[in-house]
């Protein structure tokens, strides 16, 4: 795509959202044409009708688990039209961190077309400020495993859909954005492997890399802390040209070992660059001189791994990539070079009809697209080509501002996690806040959190809270008991405060796992079917999570209770 194409892809967009009022009357319209036979839209006797009032009054709000009946009876081969016209192509797994097992939804070429769509748009707008030549990009992408449901329908993430298609290739030629790892490094069944030839073969076209990406902010941290490990056995494999023992998928060692031959002169070059950096900070750039950004999601629950990936990028600038969720797109990143912690997404107001249910009054009617006011929260509330209908994603987005007519939206938090023992309410965001909190006394030491996740302890008669915690190093017993407290007092909501004053609620405990155990989860959910490209850490683990909680307790080295209110 040459310069002209990003400009009217900039065009095109600046189109859509001068009036997103009535774009979102018209796309609702279109949905509900093109699935007014299905049997969940008649069964609320919408009779055809196709307007906002209607379908608002006839069609209830829902969550995953009311329309997981119909999703069943579609994976399990009724291919009548159940939730859409057309029948369904495909099932999702989402990655199902948050309920502890992956979601089934549908997935049709509705869902690739948007995709599509978005990362075309939130390009266009990278590429004005940081335009980049032709090249390829270091991508830490990974398909997952593909299975039939009973009724022969393929069942994998929908990250994993978008890359086996055909659109997404063409997409990332003309956004200059082709992986530097062929297929079968990226669909191959082992993540660790493919990890491992994502690097080398990012290593091998080193000159070429324009741009270092992973879906989340996750996949690219893990990827560096695993380069600290294997950084000398990828340099012996470029020397000698010849493959490390450790991958031994065939297709995989074939296609990298096609790749590899011996390079002494380049293995000489990372082994001396790799020397001489200081605790690997400005690792990419140092190797990968031509790269002009970071990418991927670097929001929500990836804002904790921010620090780290700073910290490798060097002076590298990080942009947050687009909002959207295995049931649908939400928006695009149009304003990269804001830092991730302010990263917006415009909606893109054709690709589904968006409702906002006001967060102070989750009673009241869900309002428009176009009738959120700035600065409020709202939790997003989802109808698309999909067969979604006014579905509650379950995530909680404050409106930062108008763009045309359209909100840009930040992303603040998962609806469903919140911690709570009696009146104490604390969100996903307010446990990021307390561990970073605590976080910056580990970092006067040099020390770091690796991972974290949370719990509620209500087996004895007064109930606290657990935070789990790995580190990159063992820490002080007497550092890690400040940091417990002051976790305890990083809870600012007046319910725990209150409750911890008066004793309902007993002292903060902080359990340190060992290295390693994350790295256990994530493997646990990629068995279950997840994909590594689509992981996102729990950040509350209940003992129902019967695996993950094994894991969690078999690792425990130490615990700390605080003693913030008993001074
Ligand atoms: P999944 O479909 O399993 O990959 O998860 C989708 C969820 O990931 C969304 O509902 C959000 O909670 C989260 N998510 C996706 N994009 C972003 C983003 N740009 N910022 C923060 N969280 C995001």
């Amino acid at each position: 795509m040459r310069a002209s194409g990003h400009a009217s892809v900039i065009d095109e967009f600046e189109a859509l959202t001068e009036d997103a009022g009535r774009l979102q009357r018209e796309t609702l319209r279109e949905i509900l044409e093109q699935n007014g036979e299905a049997e969940y839209l008649r069964n609320f006797g919408l009779g055809g009708r196709t307007d906002p009032d209607s379908f608002k009054s006839r069609i209830p709000l829902v969550t995953h688990s009311d329309l997981e009946p119909y999703i069943q009876r579609i994976a399990d081969g009724d291919t009548s039209p159940v939730l859409t016209g057309k029948p369904v192509t495909s099932i999702s797994l989402s990655s199902g961190t948050t309920q502890g097992k992956p979601k089934l939804l549908p997935f049709n070429d509705a869902l690739i077309h948007s995709t599509m769509q978005i990362y075309r748009t939130s390009f266009a707008f990278r590429n004005r400020e940081y335009p980049i030549g032709s090249g390829k990009a270091l991508q830490f992408i990974y398909g997952s495993k593909q299975a039939k449901t009973k009724g022969g329908l393929t069942a994998t993430t929908a990250t994993t859909n978008v890359y086996r298609s055909e659109q997404f290739k063409h997409t990332m030629e003309d956004i200059r954005s082709q992986c530097c790892s062929p297929d079968e490094v990226i669909f191959g069944p082992d993540c660790r492997q493919s990890l491992y030839c994502h690097l080398l073969c990012g290593l091998i076209c080193s000159d070429e890399v324009q741009i270092v990406s992973s879906t989340f902010a996750h996949s690219l941290v893990h990827a560096f802390r695993t380069f600290e490990q294997v950084w000398e056995e990828l340099c012996r494999d470029i020397r000698e040209g010849v493959l490390s023992s450790r991958v031994t998928v065939p297709a995989m060692r074939a296609a990298v070992s096609k790749l590899l031959s011996p390079n002494p002169g380049l293995a000489d070059s990372i082994h001396s660059k790799c020397s001489r950096l200081s605790d690997w900070c400005g690792v990419i750039p140092e190797l990968w001189p031509n790269a002009k950004y970071v990418y991927g999601i670097m929001t929500g629950s990836m804002e904790p791994y921010l620090n780290k990936l700073r910290h490798y990028a060097g002076g590298l600038p990080l942009m947050s990539a687009d909002y959207g969720s295995s049931e649908g797109w939400i928006g695009a990143n149009v304003n990269p070079s804001l830092p991730p912690e302010q990263a917006t997404f415009a909606v893109l107001p054709n690709i589904g009809y968006y409702e906002f249910i006001p967060l102070e009054r989750p009673e009241a009617r869900p309002v428009g697209l176009t009738q959120v006011e700035v600065g409020k929260q709202y939790e997003v509330v989802v109808t698309n080509f999909s067969g979604l209908y006014r579905y509650r994603l379950g995530d909680i987005v404050r409106i930062a501002g108008f763009r045309n007519s359209t909100p840009e939206l930040q992303f603040v938090c998962r609806s469903g996690l919140t911690l709570s023992i009696n009146i104490d309410k604390n969100t996903e965001k307010d446990l990021q806040l307390a561990v970073e909190a605590a976080g910056r006394l580990l970092a006067e030491e040099r020390l770091e959190v690796v991972d974290f996740t949370s719990h509620v302890d209500a087996s004895t008669e007064i109930g606290h809270y657990v935070v789990f915690w790995e580190l990159c190093s063992e820490a002080a017993e007497g550092v890690l008991r400040g940091c417990c407290n002051r976790m305890d007092l990083s809870f600012v909501d007046a319910g725990y405060v209150g409750s911890r004053k008066a004793g309902a609620i007993g002292a903060l405990e902080l359990r340190v796992v060992r290295r390693g155990t994350f790295q256990q989860i994530s493997d646990h959910y990629i068995r279950l079917g997840g994909a590594m490209s689509q992981f996102k850490t729990p950040r509350y683990v209940a003992a129902s999570n019967a695996e993950v909680w094994q894991i969690l307790c078999g690792n425990v080295t130490a615990c700390y209770f605080s003693t913030a209110y008993s001074l």
